[in-house]
């Protein structure tokens, strides 16, 4: 009997040992992830705050804000037992806060017995810049006048730094840039396909701490008709471009359908390229003076031709012409429209073989349907350097250059930056302007 009761008072020794272990084996402090955890913000900045206890689990946390000397309760939780995680969303917008540095202190305690009860405790502090104010837009530049389908440019000044800015047309957006001068510049357009009323052109800037301010801008829009032109589908045509674009449709039937595809998701892939290479433009003018255009070129088709196809009498599809169809000598010296950086030098769809240059600001030309390149990708360029040949690559029925005119991806009237005195009254001489 003395054994059994000597057994049992080991075993209630052995589970106090064990309790008391369980009880204060967990030593960790909660972790504490603060995101953003710096940087400028405002009262409408998500802070999202999580905390983490793999031992004993979470107690409370409490969220102060220091600002000069003061102390302001934010948050003050406690968690049920055996809480492991938790995310709360912090929200600044409730407090008396003044512009400039402040400190969010965050201490998390678990469910832990040391400190008198306390738990484990964690004690943080995250450093911002605090701003409500949104950026002052100062529009420099006076007069805007744009032509249904042609480009503008406006510069302004910004109080601030910002984390986007340029020209907000509806869902439209050209990016501004930052000039040496400090001068923001921003090339736009009024859209061929733009209702009148619809284009309603602001300055917009958002700073660091997500506050937006929008400016208007004078300006005066002049109409243009565009061209509509019809085109006839030959069989000869389909046949001899079918085996071209065979490989690039997904499923390949008669000629007519390939074309369709081609004309129709392929064309649309190509634009999007256009609005993708858009992105990784300069953020200072590299052009010159007007652009040029191929020599001794007879035009083919025009800036937002409204093209109708017709195959054996009967309509089967419809396009818009982003850009100027010049017809020369076959194989002819393709001269740079101006001095840029070879962004593209490839196969593209519709475009065939072509190429595109980049003269910043969202300025970018094209040049499609080419037969040979004599530049490749990263080369800068200069206004009339040959960049290759004139060919029939693409969607092209013969031998011409397709040569587009783009700004931030949206296809823009090619006659402007041909214009000597367009460009100095309605670009160049803003650029220039001592403000
Ligand atoms: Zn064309």
């Amino acid at each position: 009997m003395k054994s059994i009761k000597k057994l049992l008072l080991l075993l209630i020794l052995f589970g106090l040992i064990a309790a008391t272990v369980f009880y204060f084996r967990d030593t960790a402090s909660p972790l504490v992830t603060l995101t953003p955890g710096t940087g400028t913000i405002s009262h409408k900045t998500p802070l999202f705050l999580e905390l983490n206890d793999q031992g004993m689990g979470l107690k409370q946390v409490q969220v102060t804000i220091l600002q000069e000397g003061n102390r302001l309760l934010l948050a003050n939780q406690t968690f049920p037992a055996q809480t492991k995680n938790a995310r709360l969303e912090l929200n600044l917008s409730s407090l008396k806060l003044k512009q400039g540095g402040l400190q969010i202190e965050i201490i998390a305690g678990d469910q832990a017995v040391y400190h008198l009860g306390k738990g484990n405790l964690s004690q943080q502090l995250f450093p911002f810049t605090y701003d409500t104010r949104p950026p002052i837009i100062s529009v420099l530049s006076k007069a805007h006048n744009l032509t249904k389908g042609g480009s503008g440019l406006v510069t302004y000044r910004l109080n601030e730094d910002v984390e986007k800015t340029g020209v907000q047309i509806g869902n439209l957006f050209f990016p501004g840039f930052q000039q040496e001068s400090e001068i923001y510049a921003c090339l736009f357009a009024y859209p061929f396909d733009m209702k009148d009323a619809d284009f309603v052109p602001r300055v917009v800037a958002h700073d660091l701490a997500g506050n937006e301010r929008q400016a208007g801008i004078y300006y005066h829009t002049n109409n243009k008709k565009f061209r509509q032109r019809k085109i006839n589908l030959s069989n000869n045509f389909l046949q001899q471009k079918a085996p071209e674009f065979e490989s690039l449709v997904p499923e390949a039937g008669e000629p007519l359908e390939i074309f369709l595809y081609v004309n129709g998701e392929m064309r649309r892939q190509n634009r999007a390229k256009m609005v993708e290479l858009a992105k990784q433009t300069t953020s200072t003018p590299l052009w010159q003076g007007s652009f040029t255009r191929l020599p001794r070129s007879s035009e083919l088709g025009l800036f937002a031709d409204y093209r109708s196809y017709y195959y054996e009498g009967k309509k089967i599809d419809e396009s818009v012409h982003f850009g100027f169809d010049l017809a020369s000598v076959a194989q002819a010296e393709i001269p740079a429209g101006n001095d840029g950086e070879v962004l593209w030098a490839d196969y593209l769809g519709i475009y065939g073989l072509c190429i595109v240059i980049d003269h910043g600001l969202g300025l970018q030309t094209l040049y499609a349907h080419m037969s040979q390149f004599d530049v490749q990708v990263g080369d800068m360029v200069v206004r009339g350097q040959t960049l290759g040949r004139t060919g029939a690559t693409g969607l092209a029925g013969g031998d011409h250059l397709h040569f587009g005119v783009f700004v931030s991806g949206v296809a823009v009237q090619p006659l402007e930056w041909w214009d000597k005195s367009w460009l100095k009254n309605n670009i160049d001489s803003k650029l220039t302007v001592n403000h």
